[in-house]
């Protein structure tokens, strides 16, 4: 049965040639299990499921009015003639700030103007290039020395400049390894030469020698992204990896900026979006624990319930389980599925659905069926705890406060965070979202924007000005 999409009509497979119609004829003769086709006891599903009642919306003194949205993109190509091995990549992480009010009178508009999506493409918050596979940093090193050497220097030259910061990603790494107001001295580091066995050894932001090998450490071999190159194939993989951590880090940038610059105000009325889960797979993976620390000390030094955060999938296997159960009527506009232990066993065919998520998730999963009809998985993290642990972690909305809040934001903007890609959709809502870029100040568009502050109307609100 064909998806709906956004706007409401059937999607059609995409170019659907001869090897996929080849495939799909082959795959038609076989016997395989996919767990989305198989939606049996649907009452012990219906016991999982809240309606919308159960999650009453926020007062509106307590309603989110705004949204800073983080979107990452990566794309590697052949940059030799002749040489289609040597690669060459080029990543960035977009951000753009969202009038939720503004966008949900918008609503109604679904086309999105090719323009303005360049627009946003092209006021990212940071961009990177390097050689992926192929070619090096310099003659004499192999691939993954030359990976290391690169990212090293990257996280030094490349800043998030939005409210004159100025913040290098390296110092955005040390801040996520220790509390919002003080960065951590060290960051932990195993060393990458396979002879040697240290572990966990601690590297200050000059970077530090091994004791044990001799080694130079550079303080980003802590992402461990170089362990996941090879001198074989593409290395696409491995700039994924890069990438999802630079969204984290811009995540950090940003909620850090208001958590300082304007705790009592803008950051109880934000609602940071990541477009895809809160989650760092493969060998970043660690940095999902510092992630879920750094929020939690946030929220413990925040008003409220504040900050509030979640990412925001629109794909995958879970998506695809819900959108089953919407259409057999068991998942109903305004519901929310947990999705504990027993629903992950069927989504993802586990066998150890207890300890699912507890190395990758720093957030919680969750199904929620819009007001509208639509199906989204939020991912929002606990106040304390862990989300996921082996003993099948935090399952109930009554553990995620922010929760009733966030599906409040998802009901108000309905199609819109519903299209592929939030930062191009946002921006492409010409009067309701405005791309951060370099040199951006981000609470002087907070303040002119959604307070109606002209900025040559002259006095700014004292509570808005740095600190
Ligand atoms: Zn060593």
């Amino acid at each position: 049965m064909p998806y709906e999409t956004a706007g409401g009509a059937h999607e059609i497979a995409s170019r659907l040639g001869h090897s996929s119609a080849a495939i799909r004829a082959i795959a038609d003769q076989r016997a395989f299990y996919v767990p989305a086709e198989a939606i049996q006891d649907s009452d012990s599903i219906r016991k999982r499921i809240h309606p919308r009642g159960d999650f009453a919306a926020p007062p509106v003194s307590e309603r989110l009015t705004a949204a800073l949205a983080i979107d990452g993109s990566h794309v590697v190509e052949q940059v030799r003639d002749g040489l289609p091995s040597v690669l060459y990549g080029f990543a960035q992480a977009a951000a753009a700030y969202v009038d939720l009010g503004v966008l949900e009178s918008q609503k109604a508009e679904r086309f999105v103007d090719p323009y303005e999506i360049e627009g946003a493409v092209n006021t990212a918050l940071v961009t990177l290039d390097l050689p992926v596979s192929g070619a090096f940093t310099r003659a004499g090193v192999d691939i993954v020395t030359s990976w290391r050497e690169t990212i090293n220097e990257l996280f030094r030259q490349k800043k998030i400049e939005v409210n004159r910061l100025d913040q290098p990603l390296l110092d955005l790494l040390f801040l996520l390894h220790g509390v919002p107001d003080r960065p951590a001295a060290t960051v932990p580091v195993n060393c990458p030469n396979q002879a040697c066995s240290s572990k966990n050894v601690p590297v200050p932001p000059a970077g530090t020698d091994c004791d044990a090998c001799g080694v130079h450490l550079f303080p980003t071999d802590a992402l461990r992204i170089h362990e996941e190159v090879g001198e074989e194939g593409t290395n696409q993989s491995a700039l994924g990896r890069l990438m999802s951590v630079i969204e984290l880090l811009a995540l950090v940038g940003l909620a850090t900026l208001l958590w300082k610059q304007s705790r009592q105000r803008a950051l109880p009325t934000t609602l940071f979006i990541v477009d895809g889960p809160l989650a760092v797979f493969g060998t970043p993976a660690k940095l999902r624990g510092r992630a879920l620390q750094y929020f939690q000390a946030m929220g413990s030094t925040s008003p409220g319930k504040a900050p509030y955060v979640c990412g925001i999938e629109k794909s995958g296997a879970l998506v695809d389980y819900a959108r089953q159960l919407a259409r057999h009527d068991i998942l109903e506009p305004g519901n929310l599925l947990v999705c504990d232990e027993e629903i992950i066993a069927r989504v993802v065919n586990a066998n150890n659905a207890r300890a699912y998520g507890k190395e990758t998730y720093w957030g919680r999963k969750f199904v929620y069926r819009a007001l509208d009809g639509r199906v989204v998985v939020p991912t929002v993290p606990p106040p304390v705890g862990a989300p996921y642990d082996d003993n099948g972690g935090k399952a109930v909305p009554a553990d995620y406060p922010t929760l009733p809040a966030i599906l409040d934001v998802i009901d108000r903007t309905g199609s819109s965070m519903y299209v592929d890609g939030i930062i191009p959709v946002a921006a492409a809502h010409g009067k309701a979202a405005f791309p951060i870029g370099v040199g951006t100040d981000v609470l002087r568009l907070v303040a002119t924007k959604r307070l109606g502050l002209d900025s040559s109307g002259g006095q700014a609100d004292p509570v808005w000005s740095a600190s």
